[in-house]
């Protein structure tokens, strides 16, 4: 059995009533690291995660550079690199009429092993979540696995604990609660940490369709056109899907997860079956004249085929609170998809989930000036704090997400940066350094890139 298959142990269950510093909601990669970096800090965390590993999560699978650091500060790049996985060095974008440009990622990254991997969610949450495990239990807390966070506790709107039960359903155990200065709310999109913050507490609305993306993902085996372990991701823009985008990211040799992601607010506006992205899927994998060809002679996995939400951290036009929408409050931090941090344009999330995770532990929870419960100002800063570091590459990646709409553009920008090297390497730095992603929007690079010949 490899390391990422068996059950892990997470050792004995606090009792019923136990006090924590932290109590951490959901298990997936930003409660992980949330624990984790806590627990690193002194503090005695619960990790509270409603299935039982290993299992799945429906995901496009691409661990991106950003997470990386992190990764290796926690002690599971180790873990990932003995695993079977894929080496990401270069995107490949395709537009609507077939041209591709590959852009690469920076060679340095690459050579030392920095510039990103792609590997089922089935693998690198179990290795993060193990990892997590080891940390909090030798800092004195508790981890506990197949408990559904039922419901969050609040004495006059500040945030002191949750309660729940083992098992899906409440009738198969009795309910237990655990109080804590600070719930971290770390459960995913429909995180019930965030949902009491944000429409309990304040109010204020928690999914806004225009900012929140479906993803429908498969594995496939043998695709035409992957070879080894290590080479390219792509994201097609294709005719059939756009204003969403097409996947084909392999996460092992011989094994693709396949995608389409779309805006829901645009999905909702396609007509009839079109509306499933199930189903334009499966149009493009069978009658698409480029993929009909690759996928000729490959096999989906049984089982693999879902779907899924994405939260995106786009800026909302008028938001009621903080930016991209309330992420915390006396008691309470939300971080990862819980607080609405995808990337608008690339679809990834993990990076954003660790760098929020992080700033949790770092920067504002003090478990001995805050024992009386997490305080609203810290939150305020939290929040501050979040935008400031996130807002600007979200707002860029918001924008570049809007233009890829427009067929003819993209079409030409594609045509024209797989022939200008120039473009080639700033399409490299923009994936690279998502700051330079603002070149994008100056007149000089527009000038210069895109209209001289
Ligand atoms: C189709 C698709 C493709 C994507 N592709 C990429 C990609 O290639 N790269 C990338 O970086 N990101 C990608 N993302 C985004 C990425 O999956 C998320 O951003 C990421 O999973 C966020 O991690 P998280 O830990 O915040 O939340 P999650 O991974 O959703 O983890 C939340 C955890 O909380 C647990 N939980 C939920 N409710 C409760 C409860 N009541 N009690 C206890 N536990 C609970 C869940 O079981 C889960 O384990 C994609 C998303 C989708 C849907």
């Amino acid at each position: 059995m490899d390391d990422w298959e068996g059950p892990i142990d997470t050792g004995s269950i606090p009792e019923d009533g136990s006090s924590f510093d932290v109590i951490v909601v959901g298990g997936g990669p930003s409660g992980s690291a949330a624990a984790s970096y806590n627990a690193l800090n002194g503090c005695k965390v619960l990790l509270i995660e409603k299935e039982v590993w290993p299992r799945d999560k429906i995901c496009g699978d691409a661990v991106g550079g950003k997470s990386l650091s992190h990764v290796k500060e926690l002690g599971v790049k180790e873990m990932v690199e003995k695993t079977p996985h894929f080496m990401v060095d270069s995107i490949v974008f395709g537009s609507a009429n077939g041209n591709t440009v590959q852009v690469m990622l920076p060679q340095d990254e690459f050579e030392k092993k920095m510039a990103g991997y792609s590997l089922p969610r089935m693998q690198f949450d179990y290795m993060m979540f193990k990892r997590a495990t080891e940390i909090v239990t030798e800092a004195g807390g508790s981890v506990i696995q197949g408990f559904n966070v039922k419901e969050v506790l609040d004495n006059e709107g500040a945030i002191v604990g949750v309660s729940g039960s083992f098992g899906k359903r409440s009738s198969e155990s009795p309910t237990m609660s655990f109080t804590a200065p600070l719930t971290i709310g770390a459960g995913g999109y429909r995180c019930p940490v965030a949902t009491k913050l944000v429409e309990g507490v304040h109010s204020e609305p928690m999914r806004d369709d225009d900012h929140y993306c479906g993803g429908y993902r498969e594995y496939w085996e043998n695709v035409g056109g992957f070879d080894g372990s290590r080479g390219p991701i792509e994201i097609h823009f294709i005719d059939e899907v756009i204003p969403g985008y097409f996947w084909l990211f392999p996460v092992k040799e011989g094994v693709v997860n396949v995608g389409i992601g779309m805006v829901i607010s645009e999905q909702r506006k396609q007509k009839g079956a079109d509306k499933s992205l199930k189903k334009k899927q499966r149009w493009v994998i069978e009658n698409h004249p480029v993929f009909r060809e690759r996928f000729k002679e490959a096999r989906i996995v049984e089982g693999s085929q879902k779907g899924w939400q994405l939260p995106f951290g786009s800026p909302r036009k008028s938001p009621p609170s903080y930016q991209p929408r309330r992420s915390a409050g006396a008691g309470v931090m939300c971080v990862g998809d819980a607080a609405s941090l995808v990337d608008p344009f690339s679809g990834e999330g993990i990076g954003n989930g660790l760098v929020s995770a992080k700033m949790t532990s770092r920067w504002y929870f003090d478990k001995d000036n805050h024992s009386g419960g997490f305080p609203e100002e810290e939150a305020v800063a939290y929040m501050e704090d979040l935008w400031g570091t996130l807002g600007k590459e979200l707002t860029n990646s918001h924008r570049l997400q809007k233009v890829v709409k427009w067929k003819k553009l993209m079409n030409w920008f594609v045509g024209k940066a797989s022939r200008k090297e120039e473009m080639g390497d700033m399409l490299t730095g923009m994936i690279a350094d998502k700051e330079a992603q603002k070149a994008l929007w100056s007149p000089w690079f527009l000038f210069k890139t895109i209209l001289l010949p």
